[in-house]
């Protein structure tokens, strides 16, 4: 499938949700793009083919949709990123900031093999604060970050600005 079909696949099934989940914020939702056997098998397999990589991380909870099936395929392990107090064992954790306050998410210490490559998903990068904290958090657990893969970058947010030195892969750039 060429980039384009597949962003068209992918504009086609996210879905705009004004003033959710508080005013003046468009919600992206993927659920319709998630219950269309093609658009998730193609997206599937674009993150896939990315790179090859022992372990894909995905972030609570969109991420973990996208990222599980994606390890299948590309024969890497699954390694959830979560909201602080989720994950059973020893933890390494991050900050960030959000807009208003800030959050703190969690990996299990153990979760990497030393220099473990590693392709990071998720379904949007917004202000690229999440995308960062969990960059930080991969490189403190011993990996290295060889990618982030998001299905849609909101370009307006500059979240890729976060990102320097870190290799960015939008399946679309809205
Ligand atoms: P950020 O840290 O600002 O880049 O926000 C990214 C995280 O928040 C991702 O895990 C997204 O799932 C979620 N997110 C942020 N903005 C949106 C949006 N407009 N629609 C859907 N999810 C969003």
């Amino acid at each position: 499938m060429s980039d384009s079909d597949l962003s068209r696949l992918i504009l086609d099934r996210i879905r705009d949700v004004p003033d959710y989940p508080q005013p003046g914020v468009v919600f992206k939702d993927i659920t319709p793009l998630l219950s269309d056997p093609e658009a998730f098998a193609a997206v599937t397999d674009a993150f896939a083919g990315l790179h090859e990589v022992d372990k894909v991380v995905g972030i609570e909870a969109r991420g973990f949709i996208l990222a599980a099936p994606a390890a299948y395929k590309a024969r890497a392990g699954f390694v959830p990123v979560r909201k602080k107090g989720k994950l059973p064992s020893e933890t390494l954790d991050e900050a960030y900031d959000l807009e208003y306050g800030s959050a703190v998410i969690e990996v299990h210490r153990d979760a990497f093999a030393p220099g473990d490559r590693v392709l990071i998903v998720d379904d949007v990068l917004a202000t690229g604060g999440t995308a960062r904290a969990t960059v930080e958090l991969v490189r403190r657990a011993g990996a290295e970050v060889v990618a982030v893969a998001v299905l849609m970058e909101l370009s307006f947010l500059k979240g890729r600005e976060r990102l320097t030195g870190v290799e960015l892969h939008p399946l679309v750039v809205v």
